[in-house]
Parts: C-alpha cells; structure tokens; sequence
C-alpha cells in the first residue's frame, strides 16, 4: 500500500459547485504535435468538465487509489513547517503537486522525504522540484505534457488583446457607471501591424505565434532550436539568433521559456532598457523569470506599456505583491492552465501515469522529466539542472 500525497488549490470560497455553467466540454482526441490526450484505462473518477483541481475535486483519483488498496491525502496547506504537506511527507511515496498552488519539493524536503519515488505534476512546469535533488535522491519526476499547452496559448492571446486595446481598464469605467471614451480610448491601440516577438517557441510559443497570425502582425521569436522552414514561412516568422535583437524591434513580448536556475531573472533593468518604449511584455511562463521590481520599475517610468501574466513567485503571491497595483498590468492569478478543459485532460494523465507506476508498465517518454538519477524524455529538452 503506497501513500499518495497530493496538494491541490483550495475549494472555490462559496464552496464545491453543484453545477456547471455548461453541461459538456468538446472532446479532444490529439495535440497539434500529433500526441494523442492522456488515455487512462480508467474509469475516470469524475465527469470531464467537472472541477477536480481542487481539494474536494481531488482529481477524481480517490476511486482508482482506494480499489488499488492505496491511501490518498488531499490537502491545500502545503507551506508552513507544520502543514498537512510536512506532516504527510516523510511517509509518502508519491506526492502529487500543481503549478498553480504548489508544493514546492526542495533539497531539505527532498531529504526529508525517505520514501518518496514518484513526484508528479498535475499540468506542466516542475520548476516547484528542486529537480537536481530529485535526480540525486532517485525520485522519478513526471508532468502531463501538453495538457494545458493550447489552455495557455489562448490566455497569451486574451492578454496580448486586453493590454494593447487597454480593455481591464475601460471595462473597470464600465462598471463603475462612468462613459468617459477619452479615458478608455487614450492608451488604446490596434494589434495589426504590430511586431510580436516569441522567446521560446515550443509547445505554447508556437501555439500563440499560429493563433495570432489572424490579426496582421509581424511575428519574430527565438529559441535555441530553430523551427523548420516549413513552419517559418507558413507564418511569415522572423528567427532571431538572440532575445537581445528581437526584443528591440518588436512591440509585444511573449515569454515563454520554461525556469531553470540559469534563466532565473531574465528578465531585469538591463533587459527591460532594451526593448522599445511602451513595449508591452506577457509572461505565462513563471514568475521567477522577471525580475519582481524591476517589472514595476519599468511600468511606472512608461518605459514598459504593459505587463500581464498569471504567474508569480512565491505561489500563493501575498496579499501586498507589487504586481497586483502595479500600473497597467493585466494579472491574474494562476489560472490559464486550469480551465476545466485543462483539468480533465491533466487529472486524466495523473491517472494515466499513477496507473503505469502501480502495474510497472513504461510511462508516455513525453511524461519524463527526470528518471534514472537524470533528466529524461521531455524534461532532456526542456530543463537543465544548473
Ligand atoms: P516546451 O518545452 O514545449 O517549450 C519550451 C521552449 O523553450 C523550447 O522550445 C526550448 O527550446 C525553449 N527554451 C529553453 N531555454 C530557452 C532560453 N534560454 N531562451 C529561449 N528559449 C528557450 O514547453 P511549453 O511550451 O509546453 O511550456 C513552456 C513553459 O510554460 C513551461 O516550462 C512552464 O513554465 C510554462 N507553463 C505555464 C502554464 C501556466 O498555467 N501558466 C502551463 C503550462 C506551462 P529547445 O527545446 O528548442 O531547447
């Protein structure tokens, strides 16, 4: 018998709904890579479009779990030393975590944590792991590739439009009961024409560059694998060897590059001094990618015109983070990977790679992030250690 401990955001404030604002969700069959969507043998432990991200959601896995004999802790209290996660985690041999509230897995609770085999992301982005103590200590680290991939990719495009056509704030005057057009209109723009830049086209980078291709902008990016000539001219895409040219010619960043240590901070004075002014910069990646002042710098000097996002360091971001008044911003929280479309496909692959634990069949390579004491499958690509 394995305990599964699984940290999942709390419930929703007027507690778990008893109904939906829509009785289905499309189904989808394959990515746009051609992977198909996670494919447990199931059953799945709860209707798809329902909200199992949460605590009392506990992603549908109790039935699954409690079949098979196994314990299963749901908590959301993950961060103090004496949190329902601390307690748990000495005995735990799978602990399953989120990005959107996460438990975040360090060295010293890496140590702590003597039975641990298999930490698992309900989503995308490990960064939560200290991946390298992972590695040392022969944890298996796990994510749902490409769940919630197409989730963000659409947040990204919603931000891109509400910044440029200044739309938080007209709707704001909305509300309010004003009908001042000149205060709505007087930092709004069109996107067509614009330049937008991609750093990083990977699974999101480039599932955003292919749905803003619609509105007439001139797209760029960057990234240490250049994409096929193919896809480049498809989308009329400029490659930039280095994030220092394209940020200067274009008007709209996308940051889309995963965190690892060396790309902590990338984003600083020095980076933001670089890119035109009112450029506007977009980040669904992490938090820990800007650096935290320097975004509030650069917006209240108008260098930047705009900065939204849904990610933040630490997580849950405390009640006075500057990014939450800072001018212009179009925050929200962790949100875009967990619509409940994303959910059902990523409680979907938690099952899927619970299940390839328990019987000892091979996980999807796709699903790898570290395994073996190294990084592995995706997580070869797309992380480093240092
Ligand atoms: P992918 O692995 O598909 O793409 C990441 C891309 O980043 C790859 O093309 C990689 O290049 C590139 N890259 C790596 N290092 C750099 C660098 N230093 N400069 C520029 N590009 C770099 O990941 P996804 O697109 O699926 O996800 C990207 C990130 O988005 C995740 O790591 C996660 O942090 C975040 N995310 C956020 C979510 C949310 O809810 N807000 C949900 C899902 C993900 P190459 O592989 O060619 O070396």
């Amino acid at each position: 018998m394995a305990k599964i401990l699984c940290v999942l955001y709390p419930d929703p404030e007027g507690g778990y709904p008893p109904s939906y604002a829509r009785d289905d969700i499309p189904v989808i069959t394959h990515y746009a890579n051609g992977q198909t969507v996670p494919n447990p043998k199931g059953p799945l432990g709860f209707k798809p479009g329902e909200l199992v991200g949460c605590v009392s959601g506990e992603l549908g896995l109790r039935p699954y779990l409690e079949k098979n004999g196994h314990e299963l802790i749901v908590t959301s209290d993950k961060d103090a030393p004496d949190s329902v996660f601390e307690q748990h985690l000495p005995d735990a041999e799978i602990v399953i975590s989120q990005p959107f509230w996460p438990a975040y897995l360090t060295k010293e609770r890496i140590a702590k944590a003597k039975k641990l085999k298999l930490a698992l992301t309900a989503g995308i982005g490990s960064d939560h792991v200290d991946l390298e103590a992972a590695a040392q200590a022969g944890v298996t680290v796990a994510e749902v590739t490409g769940s919630n991939s197409i989730s963000v990719a659409e947040h990204v495009v919603m931000m891109v439009l509400s910044l440029v056509r200044n739309y938080l704030p007209s709707h704001e005057i909305a509300v309010k009961g004003g009908w001042n057009i000149a205060d709505c209109v007087q930092r709004s723009y069109d996107v067509e024409g614009m330049h937008f830049g991609a750093i990083a086209a990977g699974r999101i980078g480039l599932a955003v560059l292919r749905r803003l291709k619609p509105f007439g902008l001139h797209l760029h990016y960057t990234d240490p694998h250049r994409l096929s000539p193919d896809i480049e001219k498809e989308l009329d895409l400029m490659f930039h060897p280095d994030v220092e040219s394209l940020i200067k010619v274009v008007d709209i960043v996308n940051l889309q590059m995963p965190l690892y240590p060396s790309t902590e901070h990338f984003f600083n004075d020095a980076m933001f001094a670089k890119m035109k002014r009112g450029a506007y910069l977009i980040n669904t990646a992490r938090g820990k990618l800007v650096e935290r002042d320097a975004v509030v710098r650069a917006l209240k000097s108008g260098h930047l015109g705009g900065y939204a996002g849904d990610v933040w360091f630490p997580q849950p971001a405390p009640a006075d983070h500057p990014w939450r008044t800072m001018p212009w911003n179009g925050m929200t929280p962790h949100i875009s990977g967990t619509s409940l479309s994303a959910q059902t496909r990523y409680a979907a692959g938690t099952l899927e790679i619970l299940e390839n634990y328990f019987e000892g069949t091979p996980m999807r390579e796709e699903y790898l992030i570290v395994d073996g004491g190294k990084l592995a499958g995706t997580g070869a690509s797309s992380y480093k250690l240092t």
